[in-house]
């Protein structure tokens, strides 16, 4: 998967976008800057997620949580099926912030039946934490960037060297 196919970036760009947002007003746009918390919400339990395709070692109950959450969002802002001759597409059932939670439900939904959600990580590098698509072969990627490789690597070299 060096080259993802345009619907899965597309797909990942879009989880990614909130995942990585520096401001959660800006990622809603001005005319659903009060649906602040309901995002910040939605983005932390698809970070928990994010970190469990990471390999990180998690409370399976803080799993379980985000799951339960998620499956009120999607119940909360529904998409609906619009189905054509040459294809089907998810899309919001309703406008605005809630919209976009539908949007980033069903991007989520199209990664998987492509069979890339897995590949919807967080960096392990622990000044970084950024969402990142591991576009691997084998799905191995534990960092977004080889700057980031490079600092854990010395991080961990430095460590063994203090407890030597
Ligand atoms: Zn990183």
């Amino acid at each position: 998967m060096e080259d993802c196919p345009p619907a899965v970036c597309d797909a990942s760009d879009l989880v990614l976008s909130l995942v990585n947002s520096g401001s959660l007003e800006e990622w809603l746009g001005a005319s659903a800057a009060s649906d602040v918390t309901a995002t910040a919400e939605l983005r932390a339990s698809l970070s928990v997620l994010l970190r469990a395709h990471s390999g990180c070692a998690l409370d399976p109950g803080e799993v379980e949580a985000a799951e339960a959450h998620l499956r009120q969002v999607a119940t909360r802002y529904p998409l609906v099926a619009v189905v054509g001759a040459d294809g089907v597409a998810l899309v919001p059932a309703q406008d605005g912030a809630f919209g976009q939670f539908a949007r980033v439900l069903g991007a989520v939904t199209d990664l998987a039946y492509r069979g890339a959600w897995m590949r919807v990580k967080v960096c392990k590098n622990e000044t970084c934490h950024r969402g990142f698509f591991d576009k691997t072969r084998n799905t191995s990627a534990l960092y977004c960037s080889p700057a980031c490789s490079s600092q854990a690597s010395m991080r961990a070299y430095r460590n063994r060297r203090k407890a030597a």
